[in-house]
């Protein structure tokens, strides 16, 4: 046989171009088979606890039946419909909801179907925003260092500029207005002045409130947003928070922004929206935002639509998520696994080469002073029985809210074993993240 026919008789994963990995190098990639709960079936048939949920999309553990039945219902009904001139149940149901629990019933919703299109959408709304009321030079944005915001070009454009991820594209990006989050009294004034210099050129400011997942679960205070957002107010800049990865209850509250005092401009929602099931996100703008697209002049409308915009299949998932989230206490199970992970992570502080434990809501992360290697990381937690995949040198849980205590335990449990047996071979630790 050729190698051609091998391939279309075997399963392998020989054409599949994989994200963020080098190929040529990688260790093969685990086969999986199933997913139930918290864990993941491989193809020979051991199971992992997984620790990460999906990167932090199956909230409500794999293969929920609610969700999986309305999936069902939905298929069997009507897969998709374009949104160009028709609108359907599940979108309008899904609009009313998450405007009536993020800025507001006068809100309005975007629906799209990936993180990064959602941020895309919010850059694009601002910045006609102010192009619809004559001020065109309003187009940059000020982002934070340790920013991920997805991985389209205008997503990336506002992401950590010296993140070697992207930092390749430097000149084919647009250049944004990168700066610190503001923490203490000196970076506060900074953080002013940086914006009040710039501002005749600034749409609006983009953060990911309270932690930055994929930087290695970067954390700051509500005080930090609070003083973020009367800064945007005192010079009329629009703030956008990207809950692509906080929102659904992952920080404690449903959105990370009702820990702080405000309501952003803008809200990108992606990832748990589901309940991880099918992709699907959303731009909501709120309603003084949308009131410059809101004219007699058709120029002055939003030109935007993807083509599956609005997926009813997504939707439904969407739907049947936020009815969980009022049957189930989800926030109370993200207090308990907060107990558990303050309980579990925070004792291995105590052992040689852990830098820092940051936990907040249902996440709880490991910085640590050395180099992990993915895939021999992969490969050890596997033999724990475990599914963990550490960013840089953060080890970190953000499992899905019906994680049994147990799980918890066994997942902190192969943390503490991997630095252990890991750290005892390494002879020059690396410098703690500031
Ligand atoms: C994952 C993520 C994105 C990108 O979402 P995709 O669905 O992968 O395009 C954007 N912003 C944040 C904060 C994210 O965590």
């Amino acid at each position: 046989m050729t190698g051609a026919e091998i391939r279309l008789n075997d399963l392998n994963y020989e054409n599949l171009w994989l994200p963020y990995t080098q190929m040529k190098t990688a260790a093969s990639p685990f086969h999986v088979t199933a997913t139930a709960g918290a864990t993941i079936t491989l193809a020979d048939g051991s199971e992992l606890i997984d620790g990460i949920a999906s990167w932090w999309t199956a909230c409500h553990g794999y293969n929920h039946p609610q969700i999986v039945d309305a999936i069902v219902r939905q298929a069997q009904q009507m897969p998709h419909v374009m949104m160009g001139g028709i609108v359907h149940d599940q979108a309008m149901r899904l609009s009313t909801r998450l405007a009536a629990m993020t800025l507001g019933q006068d809100a309005k919703v975007f629906l799209s179907e990936s993180g990064s299109v959602a941020v895309e959408v919010a850059l694009k709304i601002a910045v006609q925003f102010f192009m619809n009321q004559g001020r065109p030079a309003r187009k940059r944005f000020v982002c934070f260092e340790g920013a991920y915001h997805g991985d389209t070009t205008g997503a990336m454009s506002v992401c950590d500029a010296q993140d070697s991820m992207h930092a390749h594209f430097k000149g084919y990006l647009i250049d944004q207005y990168p700066h610190a989050v503001p923490k203490t009294k000196q970076q506060k004034a900074d953080f002013e002045s940086f914006v009040s210099q710039r501002s005749d050129s600034i749409a609006g400011v983009i953060i990911e409130p309270l932690i930055q997942m994929a930087a290695g679960m970067r954390m700051h205070l509500p005080d930090s947003l609070n003083f973020i957002y009367q800064v945007c107010q005192r010079h009329g800049v629009l703030v956008i928070a990207d809950e692509v990865a906080t929102g659904f209850g992952r920080t404690g509250t449903m959105f990370a922004f009702e820990q702080t005092n405000f309501k952003p401009d803008l809200l990108c929602l992606g990832k748990a929206l589901t309940g991880g099931a099918a992709p699907l996100a959303a731009t909501v703008a709120s309603e003084r935002v949308y009131a410059a697209f809101h004219q007699d002049c058709s120029e002055l409308a939003l030109m935007h639509g993807p083509t599956f915009m609005g997926h009813a299949i997504g939707c439904a998932a969407a739907n049947a998520s936020l009815d969980l989230f009022q049957q189930q206490p989800r926030l109370q199970q993200v207090q308990t696994i907060n107990a558990s992970l303050q309980q579990t992570l925070n004792p291995l502080l105590t052992l040689a080469g852990v830098n820092d434990v940051r936990i907040l809501g249902a996440v709880g992360a490991v910085e640590v002073d050395f180099t992990i290697e993915l895939g021999d990381a992969l490969e050890f937690f596997r033999t724990q029985g475990v599914f963990i995949r550490p960013i840089g040198n953060v080890i970190y849980l953000a499992p899905s809210f019906t994680i049994t205590d147990a799980q918890i335990q066994t997942l902190s449990h192969a943390i503490g074993a991997f630095i252990q047996t890991k750290r005892s071979n390494v002879t020059t630790p690396v410098a703690k993240a500031t």
